[in-house]
């Protein structure tokens, strides 16, 4: 698509240019323009699964701006519930204060929630939830006598934020290897990853098998390990790395046996997205923390939370002499906007079975892209919920990877955005992995429209001459 002389993305994008420094980019990537590696595109405004740029076009938001935004823009009941918000309550300093959309909140979160978690910790991002949790699990066994427990197992292949504790327990190459003399040493464990499998290998004996890892970095480490963290069922930002269910069941089994937490990050799979209100759900199991953000707003204000129990927070409360409080705070803990946010996103919640419809959505997702599954070049489709994940390699036979500079996944980016006449679709591949994580307000043509655009790019992108 060629810019018209009088493009207003230009003006703006330009503009963008000249001030913004963008995350997650190679800023030089964006720069000549149209002709730009990626072209950075302007939104003037949004509405369900359909953004609109300054020059008219439209794109479906087929990755729910970055996972957050799980009932489409602008929603008519989160949009009124703000608003209503803003003419009663901006913010309030949340310590030595409370108000009702907070409070609310928490009472309507714990009911939602596996049984045991409680009490709700407010922070304003997911790298800041999982910090709160990943510090609350040390000053627990601080406070009941065992402070020798200061170190953390996670997955290889996990991403849990960008803020220096979370980066550390992470393990996304890309994102962490930089910054690694600043950061903590965990614990890495193999992931159950299921692209890994052997040939033959179902899922669940997969997962199974990999558990055998963390069996042993338990029973080496117990002593002085904190708390396990892991993304449920899904590693999101590691590429959309699926497991079995049986590894929460095994794992919560052994945390309870080795006296070690277990913190899920359901950051990005809380809310429905994996066919269940809460990935945990699949195995029956209760964490000893969770962490809740992205979908928590329906995609409209930045807010988190870290869920715990009982039993924790009582290993806190003593009197004030006792130095046993969690001192850690943010300056818009609690923010009632953000609250009344959330409380209006589980309103809509409630008005219907979202899990039915997402549940519904994703087999016909997973019929839409049956022509991926014997593409030359699709090495793996895999999904779960209304997630579905597209594993692009160089060999499918052995999963030989692209080189990483052909930077197929960036093409297939491109080709989705600007290649068809009448719409686009936002993408945003993970290295080369395509997927798609819509807004549960998706219509099935509307799937349809969005798998159609993504496999030309596909094939666009995996084209050997290119
Ligand atoms: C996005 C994400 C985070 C970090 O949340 P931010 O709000 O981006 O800081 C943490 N964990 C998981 C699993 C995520 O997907």
């Amino acid at each position: 698509m060629s810019e018209t002389p009088t493009s207003q993305n230009t003006a703006i994008t330009e503009r963008s240019l000249a001030h913004v420094w963008h995350p997650c980019t190679q800023m030089s990537d964006h720069a000549g323009g149209a002709d730009a590696a990626i072209p950075l595109i302007p939104i003037r405004k949004a509405e369900g699964i359909w953004l609109e740029d300054h020059d008219g076009r439209r794109y479906i938001d087929a990755v729910s701006s970055w996972w957050t935004n799980i009932f489409g823009h602008r929603h008519p009941h989160i949009v009124s519930s703000l608003k209503d918000q803003l003419d009663t309550l901006d913010h309030v300093i949340f310590a030595g204060f409370t108000h009702e959309p907070a409070v609310q909140l928490a009472e309507r979160l714990c009911k939602l929630a596996p049984k045991g978690l409680d009490r709700c910790f407010y922070v304003d991002n997911g790298s800041a939830a999982v910090e709160a949790a990943l510090k609350m699990s040390f000053h627990y066994w601080r406070n009941v006598g065992k402070p020798q427990k200061t170190r953390y197992i996670a997955l290889t292949g996990g991403y849990h934020g960008e803020t220096l504790g979370a980066l550390a327990v992470g393990h996304t190459g890309i994102y962490r290897d930089t910054y690694a003399p600043l950061l903590l040493k965990p614990i890495h464990v193999a992931s159950p990853d299921c692209y890994e499998r052997a040939p033959g290998t179902s899922w669940e004996d997969h997962t199974r098998r990999m558990f055998a890892d963390m069996e042993l970095a338990l029973e080496h480490h117990a002593h002085e390990v904190c708390a396990v963290i892991l993304e449920p069922l899904v590693q999101c930002a590691g590429g959309m790395r699926m497991y079995h269910p049986v590894y929460l069941s095994l794992l919560r089994e052994a945390c309870n046996r080795h006296g070690v937490h277990l913190i899920a990050d359901e950051i990005a799979v809380g809310f429905g997205r994996t066919g269940m209100m809460f990935a945990c759900e699949w195995a029956g199991i209760s964490p000893d923390f969770m962490c809740l953000s992205k979908g928590l707003t329906g995609g409209t204000l930045p807010l988190a939370c870290v869920l715990t129990g009982d039993a924790i927070y009582q290993a806190f409360y003593a009197e004030y002499r006792a130095g046993k409080a969690f001192l850690h705070s943010h300056s818009y803990t609690g923010n009632p906007l953000a609250c009344r946010a959330a409380l209006a996103t589980l309103d809509v919640f409630a008005e219907q079975d979202w899990i039915a419809r997402t549940r519904l959505l994703g087999q016909f997702l997973w019929s839409s892209t049956a022509p991926l599954r014997s593409h030359r070049y699709v090495a793996d489709v895999r999904q779960q919920g209304l997630i579905l994940a597209i594993e692009l390699a160089k060999s499918t036979r052995n999963r030989e990877p692209f080189p990483a500079s052909d930077r197929r996944g960036l093409r297939a980016y491109r080709h989705a955005l600007k290649s068809h006449k009448d719409f686009g679709v936002l993408l945003r591949p993970l290295g080369d992995v395509i997927y798609f994580m819509p807004p549960y307000v998706i219509e099935p043509r509307e799937v349809e429209a969005m798998v159609k655009i993504a496999i030309e790019a596909i094939d666009v992108a995996t084209h050997p001459e290119k």
